[in-house]
């Protein structure tokens, strides 16, 4: 971990363009990270990368990632191979005078790391929970047990977060002052991710209410998008 806050913890983690961008103290990034419900996760096999999406969780400083036993990126993290995890969101488009100074505003985060397989029974369920949990706070608490055989269909791996960076950009375009310009519209579209409203399954019983946890991030999309 880096000892000062704003201070990259080697050169290759080390924001280079718009480095007044790069954030380095750990929670920010832990933030980031977080928030995120999906990970750009990285490999190289044989010299060729290979980048795929996939469900995270973070806990402490290791980030866990499952699937299934035949998953190529899971096999490599499982050997001890190294990795590249992204995370990013998207708040806003950023519209310019000119197409040069279009951008997007986002925060983003890069961890690099190796790790290995979560073996332990025990601890394969605390992970495939907090996984859940991460995605759908208080959806554990409503569901069954998982079964052995669900566990052992189920591979495991955890990255640690060996060196980490954030980037950060906000706020309008860096056009200059318009002076005598002609008008043209230039400004920020904020995004968001929203949910939608519940859709139950056909089969459920009549009456079964939407359950307060998956309501809460209808609202709380809402909200976001409304800010
Ligand atoms: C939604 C989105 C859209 C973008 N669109 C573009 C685009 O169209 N063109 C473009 O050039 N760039 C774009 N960027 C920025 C891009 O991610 C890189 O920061 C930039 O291209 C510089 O790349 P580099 O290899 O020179 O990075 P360097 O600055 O050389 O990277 C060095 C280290 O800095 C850190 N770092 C670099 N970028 C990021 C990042 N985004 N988040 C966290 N850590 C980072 C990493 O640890 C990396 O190893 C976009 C970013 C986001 C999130």
């Amino acid at each position: 971990m880096s000892a000062t806050p704003h201070a990259p913890e080697s050169a290759r983690i080390a924001v280079r363009r718009h480095p007044e961008r790069g954030v380095y103290d750990r929670a920010a990034v832990h933030g980031i990270i977080d928030e995120a419900l999906i990970c750009h996760l990285g490999i190289v096999q044989d010299g060729q990368p290979f980048v795929m999406p996939i469900i995270h969780v973070r806990m402490e400083e290791r980030l866990y990632f499952h699937g299934s036993h035949a998953s190529r990126l899971l096999r490599a993290i499982a050997a001890g191979q190294p990795a590249c995890a992204t995370f990013t969101h998207l708040d806003g488009l950023v519209l310019a005078r000119t197409g040069f100074n279009h951008s997007m505003n986002y925060r983003s985060a890069v961890a690099l790391g190796s790790g290995g397989e979560v073996i332990e029974f025990e601890e394969k369920v605390r992970v495939l929970d907090a996984l859940i949990e991460h995605v759908v706070p208080g959806r554990v608490a409503d569901l069954p047990k998982p079964t052995k055989s669900e566990i052992d269909a189920t591979m495991v791996v955890w990255l640690a977060i060996e060196e980490a960076s954030a980037k950060v950009r906000q706020g309008p375009s860096l056009d200059p002052p318009p002076g005598n310009a002609a008008p043209i519209w230039t400004g920020v579209l904020p995004l968001a991710v929203v949910a939608g409203a519940a859709e139950p399954d056909a089969h459920l019983p009549q009456g079964l209410a939407v359950p307060h946890y998956v309501a809460r991030i209808h609202d709380l999309g809402i909200r976001r998008c409304r800010r």
